[in-house]
């Protein structure tokens, strides 16, 4: 494992540096995050422009190829660029799924004309896009969904729900996978097309949160007509497609935003314990040094992916670890943040309390983190079958007709 650049990578990013600091803010611990202060319908007009920006400089997407938008660069140097601008107080997140998921999958399976016309404007911002993958029957089992997909010439028309589709409410496109024959088995029954989110009969329905915002909906799907020159892959290809997606989730989730060991520590030198500094109570010292533990665990399994790309291999299964290790802990230092707070720790105004509700924030936060991309349950299964060689998931359902399978219903 290499823990430092190499001197091509270093200068890349002295390059970066200089250029972030000429044109974003850096973060400081006493202000409040841009993301968290903003709306979503600002932020997003701000994410736009930032993006732009970054297209402008060449820092978008450094690793897609020229042609759609990037600059054919080593992944790394998208790696490295997201390190560094990890430290600048920038709108980011609006752009995560289509970048991360979306344009891969365009990228592997659309026609060239599909790619020129749909990948550059994510790369620069105009256009975004969201995973219309589960269901309220299908989530980690994502093979049980049920959107029917049926042929009617050189179209398709879909029936059914989505939901949990992040952004699906600002999106202009998205992708979607639907079963199209349930008479066989699960996997083999379904096909993937990418759509607009403005087609007749899309019907997006935001679901509102614990936090009081709504990132995520529901998304209703009645008689929709999606082009034949729409489906990603053959017919029946559905799966297959869906992994070349989710591959890519894996690689993009992995690590949890803030409160982390640091700002609980930096909380605790602020806040008094049964009348004195809570840094000096045994217990809380104790807490913070275990958090602290597991945050250099983390970033020593970040390295590990690092190295993989650059030396242009695909990451094992270190993100599953990352994130099995971050979420649970993000809702952890959050709880005992929270608590320290003592009454104000239900405020969630950050105008209000101390540390800007960053713990608060947190604690709401993280059961989603905790569920999103893939479920502790599920990524320990991954861990047990694929790192550690355990007997995998019994299956009983999987080569049977997919109407065959009851359903409960
Ligand atoms: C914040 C957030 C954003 C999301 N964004 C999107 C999005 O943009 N697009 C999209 O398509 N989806 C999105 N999702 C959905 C997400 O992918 C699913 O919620 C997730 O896959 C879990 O599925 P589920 O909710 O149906 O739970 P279920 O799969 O029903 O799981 C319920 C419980 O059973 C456990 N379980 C299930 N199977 C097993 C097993 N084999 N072994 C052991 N335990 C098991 C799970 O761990 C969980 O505790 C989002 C979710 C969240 C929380």
């Amino acid at each position: 494992m290499d823990f430092n650049d190499t001197p091509e990578q270093a200068a890349f990013r002295a390059e970066v540096r200089t250029w972030l600091a000429a044109n974003a803010e850096a973060k400081t611990g006493s202000k409040r995050s841009l993301n968290r202060r903003i709306d979503s319908d600002r932020g997003l007009e701000m994410a736009k422009q930032w993006q732009q920006k970054k297209a402008d400089a060449g820092y978008a997407c450094m690793h897609f190829p020229k042609e759609y938008g990037g600059q054919g660069a080593p992944i790394i140097h998208t790696v490295i660029y997201e390190q560094e601008e990890a430290k600048y107080d920038v709108p980011t997140g609006f752009f995560s799924i289509g970048l991360g998921m979306c344009a891969p999958t365009m990228m592997a399976y659309a026609s060239e004309e599909q790619k020129q016309r749909h990948v550059p404007p994510m790369v620069r911002g105009e256009e975004v896009w969201c995973q219309l993958f589960s269901e309220p029957g299908a989530g980690s089992d994502l093979a049980g969904l049920r959107t029917r997909a049926e042929r009617d010439g050189d179209e398709w028309v879909v029936n059914g729900q989505k939901v949990w589709t992040s952004g699906a409410h600002y999106s202009d496109y998205g992708i979607l996978v639907t079963r199209h024959d349930p008479t066989l088995p699960k996997h083999k029954g379904l096909t993937y097309f990418f759509l607009d989110m403005r087609s007749p009969g899309v019907e997006v329905r935001p679901i509102k949160q614990i936090s009081g915002a709504s990132d995520f909906n529901e998304v209703y799907f009645t008689n929709v007509r999606i082009p034949d020159s729409q489906r990603l892959g053959e017919v029946g290809a559905g799966w297959q497609v869906s992994l070349t997606t989710l591959m890519n989730e894996r690689l993009a989730v992995g690590g949890a935003p803030p409160p982390d060991a640091a700002d609980l520590l930096a909380l605790a030198r602020g806040v008094e314990l049964e009348g004195r500094p809570a840094l000096e109570d045994p217990a809380t010292r104790a807490r913070i040094a275990e958090w602290y533990v597991e945050a250099a665990g983390l970033t020593h399994i970040r390295s590990r992916s690092m190295t993989a790309l650059a030396r242009g291999e695909t990451p094992g299964p270190e993100s599953s670890i990352a994130k099995v290790v971050s979420a649970p802990k993000l809702q952890e230092v959050s709880s005992y943040g929270a608590d320290l707070l003592d009454m104000a720790g239900i405020l969630t105004d950050p105008q209000q309390t101390l540390s800007d509700a960053l713990f608060q924030s947190g604690y709401l936060y993280a059961p989603g983190l905790r569920i999103a991309g893939g479920t502790d349950e599920i990524l320990r299964n991954i861990i047990a079958e694929r790192v550690l060689g355990l007997p995998g998931d019994i299956r009983v359902d999987r080569d049977k007709p997919f109407n065959e399978i009851p359903s409960g219903s």
